[in-house]
């Protein structure tokens, strides 16, 4: 997606419009579950059309994705993953005709079209590849034949034709990549709760929606497990100067959540939310030796799968010559990252390979963290009265992460939003 490029087709005419006035919509899975919700969704976008074309990427139905995951893992263990993008992308390409369909129905001219169609291109990477390039000339030429153009989320196309998909939750990215190639200003991501708030609101019941947020906070919260959006989503919005909207699809006429596109977007609060990701697995590899390059072989070996390691850690060992290296993975890779470990163990005369499934790693966020020794003091002192026993801990800038038994992360994440009055608004 070169600037050059976009802005050169941002020039172009659409009837009387040009690419980047165009609005940009993304409606995710729960808005878009069943034929009347679709119907709602086709409403708004038809409501939209009042202020010039609009294009909208749509999620797959309710939990159509879960439900032809499920299908595979009846078939294999760890599906062929060619196989496998192909089959989750058939979600998306359901409603996106169904939504077209009911746009046609209430005399809208829409066209639905997939990844493929539309040639957004990704690398060559089965179940999260990233986009690398969309076919600018393809999506202006597009929307010369309709006012919605409906596009698939979730999907992308490789140089070879063949589907693969963004990773879970991947339509907001979709959306945003969309939006950055036509040069539009706004993002609209329209979902089933208000905005993003200090924590998940259906966990946390006082958590505080926020009317704006940093970049840099969102995608802290969201690469720490707050589902609302993706953070590749909101990576993509910073670097292209897409405004994100996150708002409600059942209370439209809500401003929801605006992130970026602000003098005063230096956020003054010191932290922002809790975020809690219970998909996660902590591994380990005992007495290695401790060696120059060992750090690098295993974290090589998990890259070339593209294995996404978080919270890596090597502490002091009793054993002179000996160091255990710990990290965390996505639960879906666990069973891969076994295998490379296992054959790493024995190339690297290791001791084991050890897991542990019950974790979960709750995050507290914040632009105004560092060098505040009295959050991390704070934060420990809660867990512990609490008697919440902590597993592992790493700090950033923006965060810091503890990783506590499963069971016990909500009630973890309630203490440190209470103990950090997250609910009460922050005095500037
Ligand atoms: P969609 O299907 O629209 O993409 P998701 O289910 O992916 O919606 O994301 C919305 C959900 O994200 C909400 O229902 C909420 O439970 C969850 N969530 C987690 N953390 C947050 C947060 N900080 N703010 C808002 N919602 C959050
Ligand atoms: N349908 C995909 C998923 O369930 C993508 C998305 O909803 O954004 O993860
Ligand atoms: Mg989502």
């Amino acid at each position: 997606m070169s600037r050059s490029t976009k802005e050169a087709l941002s020039e172009l005419e659409l009837g009387k419009q040009t690419l980047s006035e165009i609005s940009v919509l993304k409606f995710g899975g729960t808005s878009v579950k069943s034929i009347a919700r679709i119907q709602h969704v086709a409403e708004l976008v038809k409501e939209r059309l009042k202020t010039g074309k609009v294009l909208v990427v749509v999620s797959a139905m309710g939990d159509t994705t879960d439900y032809l995951l499920k299908l595979a893992h009846q078939i294999a263990k760890t599906p062929n993953q060619r196989e496998l993008d192909s089959l989750l992308s058939t979600g998306e390409h359901i409603s996106i005709t169904l939504l077209s369909m009911m746009l046609n129905a209430l005399d809208v001219s829409a066209r639905s079209v997939t990844a493929y169609q539309l040639g957004i291109f990704t690398e060559n990477v089965h179940s999260k590849a990233r986009i690398v390039d969309i076919q600018f000339d393809n999506l202006a030429r597009a929307f010369e034949n309709c006012d919605a153009l409906v596009v698939a989320g979730f999907q992308g196309v490789t140089a070879n034709g063949d589907i693969t998909t963004l990773g879970r939750g991947g339509s907001d990215t979709t959306a945003v990549a969309l939006a950055a190639a036509a040069g539009a200003q706004y993002c609209d991501i329209f979902t089933d709760v208000d905005g993003i708030y200090t924590s998940d609101p259906n966990v946390i019941k006082n958590a505080r929606l926020l009317d704006r947020i940093s970049y840099g906070e969102v995608v802290e919260m969201a690469r720490m497990g707050a589902q609302v959006i993706h953070p590749r989503a909101v990576e993509l919005a910073r670097q292209y100067g897409v405004i994100l909207r996150v708002r409600n699809t059942f209370k439209p006429e809500h401003q929801g959540t605006q992130i970026g596109g602000g003098a005063d977007m230096e956020i003054y609060r010191s932290v922002s939310g809790v975020a809690v990701d219970k998909d996660n697995a902590c591994v380990a590899i005992m007495d290695v030796p401790d060696q120059p390059g060992i750090a690098a072989q295993i974290v090589s070996a998990l890259a070339k799968k593209n294995i996404v390691i978080d919270m890596i850690m090597q502490a002091f060992h009793p054993t002179a010559g000996l160091n255990n290296i710990t990290f965390t993975v996505a639960s879906t890779d666990l069973a891969q990252t076994n295998t490379i470990l296992e054959e790493l163990k024995l190339k690297m005369g290791a001791k084991e390979v050890l897991a542990d499934e019950d974790i979960a790693k709750v995050s507290l966020i914040g632009a105004g963290m560092a060098g505040q020794p009295d959050i991390a003091a704070k934060l420990f002192t809660t867990l512990g009265d609490a008697k919440i026993n902590i597993k592992m801990i790493t700090s950033s800038e923006m965060k810091i992460t503890c990783v506590v038994a499963r069971g016990e992360a909500d009630k973890a994440a309630k203490m440190l939003h209470d103990a950090f009055q997250l609910d009460e608004a922050a005095a500037k």
